[in-house]
């Protein structure tokens, strides 16, 4: 008898906590009897351009009351927006705040008042009348440029009259070409003539100028008093006496001779 009466207990306490641990299994209070326990639900929550809405509902048998109860509409979170001045492609605004969760503008920090595009937008420049600067070839010495369009308003460089390919000044100038000198002439030396080397410009034959090449000396290998190459009379003091002295005689007459000969070359 005790032991079945203790069994028993235990029964009842094992279905005690069964039905703790799952009250979601419980069975919703029935709404006519039921003592309600209202607790808002949020239906829309509120942005800063809507208002949301919410309702009252019971946690004992969701019964529902004061549905589409309007939430306010948040604040507009602004930040300040620098005015900025336009230029010929961009347009610029004035300065203003917008918010940063809805990208309204306003013209103040309050956020009441509303700007439209049209108040806040400050129209773009047009180009004025581009000047225009005709090509010039760049030669060796100065710089030339391409054909280039100019904007006094922006301050641009364009390659088009319409002014729609902007570039850079320095893509406006053709850089000087330098001089590129080249061997065009040359004359061999002599042990009479000097010789010449001429160097013209590759880009402006007008552009030349001409190296000498000094004259090399006189040579009498063969050993008979006379240049090998040119003919000239060069030694006689092999001979002494009236002999050497009739040999530099020779010499003077063979040379003037030379001289001479040289000289219808
Ligand atoms: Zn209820
Ligand atoms: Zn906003
Ligand atoms: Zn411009
Ligand atoms: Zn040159
Ligand atoms: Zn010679």
């Amino acid at each position: 008898m005790k032991k079945a009466k203790s069994l028993f207990s235990v029964l009842f306490c094992i279905l005690m906590l069964l039905s703790c641990m799952v009250p979601a299994f419980a069975e919703d209070a029935d709404p006519t009897t039921c003592e309600h326990e209202w607790q808002w639900v949020v239906d829309k929550e509120a942005t800063c351009t809507e208002a949301g809405s919410r309702h009252e509902e019971c946690t004992q048998c969701h019964a529902k009351q004061n549905e589409n109860t309007p939430i306010e509409m948040t604040a507009h979170q602004p930040k300040s927006v620098a005015a900025k001045e336009p230029t010929c492609g961009e347009a610029g605004n004035i300065a203003c705040y917008q918010c940063k969760t809805c990208g309204q503008y306003f013209s103040n920090e309050a956020c009441t008042q509303e700007l439209s595009e049209a108040n806040y937008v400050v129209a773009k420049l047009d180009h004025e009348t581009l000047a225009h600067t005709a090509a010039v070839k760049a030669t060796c010495d100065s710089d030339g440029n391409v054909e280039y369009w100019y904007c006094a308003v922006c301050g641009n460089y364009y390659s088009d009259a319409q002014g729609t390919a902007k570039i850079t000044v320095n893509e406006t100038i053709e850089p000087a070409l330098g001089h590129n000198y080249v061997k065009t002439d040359e004359t061999a030396e002599s042990c009479v003539k000097e010789g010449t080397i001429t160097y013209t410009c590759s880009h402006d034959p007008n552009h030349t100028y001409t190296e000498s090449i000094p004259t090399i000396a006189h040579a009498d290998n063969d050993g008979d008093g006379n240049c090998d190459k040119c003919g000239m009379g060069m030694n006689r003091n092999n001979k002494t006496g009236i002999a050497g002295f009739f040999a530099k005689i020779g010499m003077f007459f063979r040379n003037l001779f030379w001289f001479f000969n040289e000289l219808l070359k």
